[in-house]
């Protein structure tokens, strides 16, 4: 395929205005294609390389799917999850590599990215043009919904199997349809998901009845160390909690929620300790105050409503810090209401 080099082109397309056309000319032009997304993969990253992958399939291209780290047990019930590799370096001659849900090449934490073709799908508030074709949509629920409008302007069809990783990537980016940026359209396209074949039910029990019990032993130890200050709730999980209940990293998703749920709480944040003292952020709120405004200051990004980051260690000075800024926002927020 004959398309410019990373190097020659800015990071604007140079294939036309329209990010969605411009897509599906590179993956009718190409061959063989690199299908990635962000490290510790969430089910929208899962869902949606997954469609993008049978999408390819359909087209009559290769497509290798590569994450850091491995799908979530919780997830490998989705079609093709076993598809998905693990690595650390990308190689191989590649038509273009497609990036979903990462707001830079960082993100993926795969090494080797860089000399590739870059497609960027995202829908990040966080979202940055760093690829040479950006698709940034901050309205959209997940990326899935992003990978459906691809597989529509591609005249693609939607299968069972593309519409139960779609929906997978609605539920869980959406928190079971209750986060904000959920809207009529979401249960349109979930509608319309269930009509190609997605199974809600099957779906709802392999996301949230298939519960390992490290991680609601881990969820015990992390509700110990609660905290709240008014509208702000934080919790955290220790190196020493994570081994006493052999929990493993994906069994830390969702914990932050359960302070958030607090009622009158507005903002929660969750601290985990991480090998080499440093410490994962996760930061959420329910309105208005714009976490990941907080999470960028500390170099990592998000949503308004969730986002995250990492810092150095030791646990309590990372949490100070983050005190810091979430009291301060929440202050703020208090005098514009005022
Ligand atoms: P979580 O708290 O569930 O790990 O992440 C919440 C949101 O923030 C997700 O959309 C995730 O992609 C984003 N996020 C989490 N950690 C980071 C980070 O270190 N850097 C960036 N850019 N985004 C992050």
């Amino acid at each position: 395929m004959d398309l410019p080099g990373p190097a020659a082109i800015g990071p604007a397309s140079v294939l036309g205005s329209d990010p969605v056309q411009a897509i599906v000319k590179v993956l009718r032009e190409g061959e063989r294609f690199l299908v990635c997304s962000h490290s510790r993969p969430d089910g929208d990253a899962v869902g949606s390389v997954l469609a993008m992958g049978m999408l390819l399939e359909q087209m009559g291209k290769r497509a290798d799917l590569v994450t850091a780290d491995r799908v979530p047990i919780v997830h490998r019930a989705m079609p093709r999850a076993d598809s998905i590799r693990t690595a650390h370096r990308v190689h191989g001659p590649y038509d273009a590599a497609i990036l979903l849900e990462c707001d830079g090449l960082e993100r993926t934490r795969l090494q080797g990215l860089e000399k590739f073709f870059l497609i960027n799908i995202d829908h990040h508030a966080s979202g940055r043009m760093f690829a040479h074709i950006n698709w940034i949509d901050r309205e959209a629920t997940s990326v899935g919904e992003l990978v459906h409008r691809l597989i529509l302007a591609a005249g693609a069809t939607v299968t069972p199997d593309i519409a139960t990783c779609i929906y997978t990537t609605l539920l869980t980016d959406t928190g079971g349809f209750i986060y904000g940026g959920t809207r009529a359209s979401t249960f349109g396209l979930a509608r319309d998901l269930v009509l190609a074949g997605a199974d809600p039910i099957a779906i709802a029990q392999n996301v949230y009845f298939s519960t390992a019990m490290s991680k609601l032993l881990l969820l015990g130890a992390a509700l110990n160390n609660l905290r709240r200050e008014g509208r702000l709730a934080w919790l955290w999980i220790t190196h020493q909690d994570m081994v006493r209940t052999c929990a493993v990293e994906e069994d830390c998703e969702g914990i932050v929620n359960y302070a958030l749920s607090i009622a009158d709480v507005e903002a929660a944040f969750l601290l985990r300790e991480l090998p080499e003292q440093r410490i994962a952020v996760s930061l959420r709120s329910k309105g208005k105050l714009n976490v990941a405004v907080i999470a960028g200051r500390f170099n990592g990004g998000g949503h308004g409503n969730a986002a995250g980051c990492t810092l150095a260690g030791p646990l309590g000075r990372a949490m100070d810090q983050i005190l810091v800024e979430m009291r301060s926002a929440l202050a703020d927020l208090a005098s514009d209401r005022a």
